[in-house]
């Protein structure tokens, strides 16, 4: 025996059904990526568990048939890491499967395609906000499956609504850049508190937004059948939802950061709703050596024929929307932390 075992019963796992998991040689496996509505645009959701007891590497063999050729371009490596190490392997493309001979360092990993962030991170969170120190954490409600959405509050409470930003991360759950960048800003928004440089203002930041998605596997949505949390705002009685709604409600920002991911390998994704502001605001970003990748995206006009989150905090707060999609390709975590911290610190410095 090689000596390799690929899991999947644990929370967050992608294909979570054991029969899309199958051993092919002593050192081979296919593996079936599961997605809750087949939409391929969305479709890049990998996450098992790669052990290796032997008392050196192993070279392991992976078939990963994603079931979708429109965009295999977005699939053509795989990474095996742990935490925010992670080393990319890359994959040979036929049709809608790609293979991937990877070197599996002795003990456990995780094989992905983003490096993964789980519910345990924001555990940490929490446990770190509730024993002291400038970071309050608060639960915005259950979702439909109980799962608590948290929000972790820094700055002044009695802060100017100009003064106020949200930062909301992970919507959709194969995005796990969006979560990375999100805590990149409470880690840069914590320095500012602890020295005394986030005077007069006031923000919250949500590290997953959709909790029930990063627990099952989704990639888009929080669960078959249920909403996407960014694109149905109004249309859905989803408890995930109006509990993201109730925070924008209570928050009233005057500026909100939607942290995404996206599969692209060179662009970065901004879209935002008010132009004069938001084109400084990318002129200053151009100027960041981490955010060196062509820009895609729009301004959001039209809020009244919108579903989205956006859209009901601009009807009724003004709040100005930032929407951001970080690719990962060559990306590490640590840079994607600092991509999250240089736009908060950017956007406060710019008002
Ligand atoms: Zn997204």
């Amino acid at each position: 025996m090689a000596g390799i075992t690929v899991t999947n019963d644990f929370e967050g796992a992608n294909p979570h059904d054991p029969t899309r998991l199958e051993r092919t040689d002593e050192a081979a496996f296919a593996i079936r990526p599961w997605s809750e509505d087949g939409d391929g645009n969305y479709k890049f959701s990998l996450l098992v568990g790669v052990a290796n007891r032997s008392g050196g590497p192993v070279e392991a063999d992976f078939a990963i048939d994603w079931a979708d050729e429109e965009y295999m371009t977005c699939r053509d490596y795989v990474l095996l890491g742990r935490r925010d190490q992670w080393r990319y392997f890359p994959a040979d493309v036929h049709g809608p499967v790609a293979r991937a001979k990877v070197v599996v360092p002795p003990g456990r990993w995780q094989l992905a395609l983003h490096p993964t962030y789980g519910l345990e991170r924001l555990k940490q969170w929490q446990r770190q906000a509730e024993m002291s120190g400038p970071i309050k954490v608060r639960s915005l409600g259950p979702t439909g499956s109980g799962r608590q959405i948290l929000a972790f509050d820094i700055g002044e409470p009695s802060a100017a609504a100009a003064r106020t930003l949200a930062v909301l991360g992970r919507i959709h759950p194969y995005e796990t850049a969006g979560s990375f960048a999100a805590e990149g800003a409470l880690r840069w928004l914590l320095r500012s508190a602890m020295g005394d440089r986030l005077r007069g203002w006031r923000a919250s930041v949500v590290l997953i937004a959709n909790v029930d998605g990063v627990a099952t596997g989704t990639c888009k949505l929080t669960a078959p059948g249920g909403p996407d949390m960014s694109h149905n705002a109004r249309t859905t009685d989803d408890a995930g939802v109006a509990a993201l709604l109730g925070w924008v409600e209570e928050l009233r920002p005057a500026v909100m950061c939607d942290f995404h991911g996206w599969m692209y390998h060179y662009q970065d994704g901004f879209d935002y709703t008010d132009a004069g502001p938001d084109d400084a605001l990318r002129l200053q970003l151009c100027r960041s050596a981490d955010l060196d990748r062509a820009w895609k995206g729009h301004r959001l006009t039209d809020p009244t024929n919108s579903d989205s989150l956006w859209a009901i905090a601009k009807e009724r707060h003004g709040t100005e929307s930032l929407i951001f999609s970080f690719g990962w390709y060559g990306r590490t975590v640590r840079h994607v932390r600092r991509i999250g911290a240089g736009v908060v610190s950017t956007v406060l410095r710019c008002r």
